[in-house]
């Protein structure tokens, strides 16, 4: 495990007053070491997990050579092109899951249903609709398909011994269904993470207290929620903590003890003159960062220890948005890593943008936008109206942020841009 100083002397250009966002990512990667505990978990509680090993196929998939259609099965061999076929019926049909076992040679077909075995000695499929039936024979007009047309391969979709799904895949719907179509019943997992999340600052209230002047409600502590609860942690929510030595000490030490990350919103601004910061600093290896970002430039980083245990942590701005952003940029990768999970950079889509957009190079902007395909079928992006830090209804209302590149410049009606989507995350 790397100190923060370690880290920092081997980053190139590393300042902490001015940190570019891409230096920020560099940093946790070497920060945060994925978790090595693994479980076996049933197929339904793989549902967002993420894999531990390979998962090599025990058997194919499909197991034989099989029919996609609905139709005649027969000896393709015997197309000839701008030419009709006519075939004989043989006796019986090949059903799904009851195979055809007769022989039959050339010059004859065989009734077949989809996902039946393939008779011996075919290899085509004519659908039933494309035929003309009189009696035993079974005419195909001339050109309507080719050889081997209509038939699925053994092992098509898995072969047997070859890696069906790979170690460190986050489990999804399609992966749930390969793994039940394997036929196994469990899959090793990485155990789940766990993380303490509170909100330090005296005038934050918790739901239910009054509200006084100059004070503003906790939102913090449920955005943060949903996106852990979105990611697949286990989220320990701590609530609101007292800007007060004592009771911090208390939450970081808890939070050390019970969690592999720790999460604190508020508090770690450059003026700040409370005592989140000095905590940080008496009970951890912490640097305290200024980003090039906008929004969203104070953060805190680095691991506290308790008991001999620690647990990476991120000091993150009070600003609402500044919150989700941050997460979003850094915290929400370092998490996935930090998981065992191999993905862990958002697939950025590229939008045209309906604005001009201000943005001045040495920083990366985050604004909120809304994308939409427009009447001329590209997708096309506008802001959210206020981008202040603190506006959490223009986090509402985008689908996805547009991410201003820290070299990038101002922007002009029409010119692409990149956008982090929020389906899936948010
Ligand atoms: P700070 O980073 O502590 O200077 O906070 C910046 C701004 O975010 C201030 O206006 C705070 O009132 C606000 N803020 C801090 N924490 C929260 C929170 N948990 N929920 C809502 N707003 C907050
Ligand atoms: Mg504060």
């Amino acid at each position: 495990m790397s100190t923060i100083e370690q880290i920092a002397a081997a980053l190139q250009g590393y300042d902490p007053k001015a940190l570019a966002a891409a230096s920020v990512n560099q940093f946790l990667a070497k920060l945060v070491d994925p978790v090595t505990d693994t479980e076996r978990v049933g197929v339904f509680a793989a549902l967002g997990r993420v894999l531990a090993q390979d998962v090599v196929s025990p058997i194919s998939v499909p197991p034989h050579d099989n029919s996609a259609m609905d139709g005649f099965a027969f000896d393709g061999s015997q197309l000839v092109k701008g030419q009709s076929l006519t075939l004989r019926l043989a006796e019986g049909t090949a059903f799904a899951g009851k195979a055809w076992t007769g022989v039959a040679g050339v010059g004859a077909c065989v009734k077949i249903m989809t996902g039946a075995i393939m008779p011996t000695g075919m290899d085509t499929v004519v659908p039933l609709e494309l035929v003309k039936v009189d009696g035993d024979q079974v005419h195909i007009p001339a050109d309507v398909l080719q050889r081997g047309d209509n038939r699925r391969f053994l092992g098509e979709d898995l072969m047997a011994g070859q890696p069906a799904l790979r170690q460190g895949q986050t489990l999804g719907p399609a992966a749930l269904g390969l793994i039940a179509s394997l036929g196994l019943a469990q899959v090793p997992v990485f155990r789940r993470i766990k993380v303490a999340y509170f909100s330090t600052g005296d005038e934050i209230l918790s739901l239910g207290e009054p509200l006084r002047e100059g004070a503003v409600y906790d939102s913090n502590r449920y955005t943060v929620f949903g996106l852990l609860t979105r990611l697949g942690v286990e989220v320990i929510d701590m609530g609101v903590v007292k800007d007060e030595p004592a009771a911090l000490e208390a939450a970081f030490r808890e939070a050390a003890r019970g969690a592999d990350a720790i999460i604190t919103s508020g508090g770690v601004s450059m003026g700040e003159a409370d005592h989140t910061k000095a905590m940080m600093k008496q009970l951890g290896d912490v640097a305290f960062w200024r980003i090039a970002m906008r929004p969203g430039r104070p953060m805190a980083v680095g691991k506290i220890t308790e008991s001999g245990k620690s647990a990476v942590l991120f000091g993150l701005p009070g600003n609402p948005v500044a919150v989700m952003v941050t997460f979003l940029a850094f915290v929400r990768p370092a998490l996935q890593r930090l998981m065992g999970s191999a993905v862990t950079e958002p697939v950025l889509l590229k939008a045209h943008s309906a604005e001009a957009l201000r943005k001045k190079p040495g920083r990366t902007e985050y604004q909120r936008g809304t994308v939409a395909r427009g009447a001329d079928g590209q997708l096309s992006v506008r802001t959210t109206g206020n981008q202040g830090s603190g506006v959490l209804s223009s986090m509402v209302q985008a689908n996805g942020l547009i991410v201003l590149h820290h070299a990038q410049d101002n922007v002009a009606v029409g010119d692409e841009v990149d956008v982090m989507m929020f389906d899936g995350v948010i």
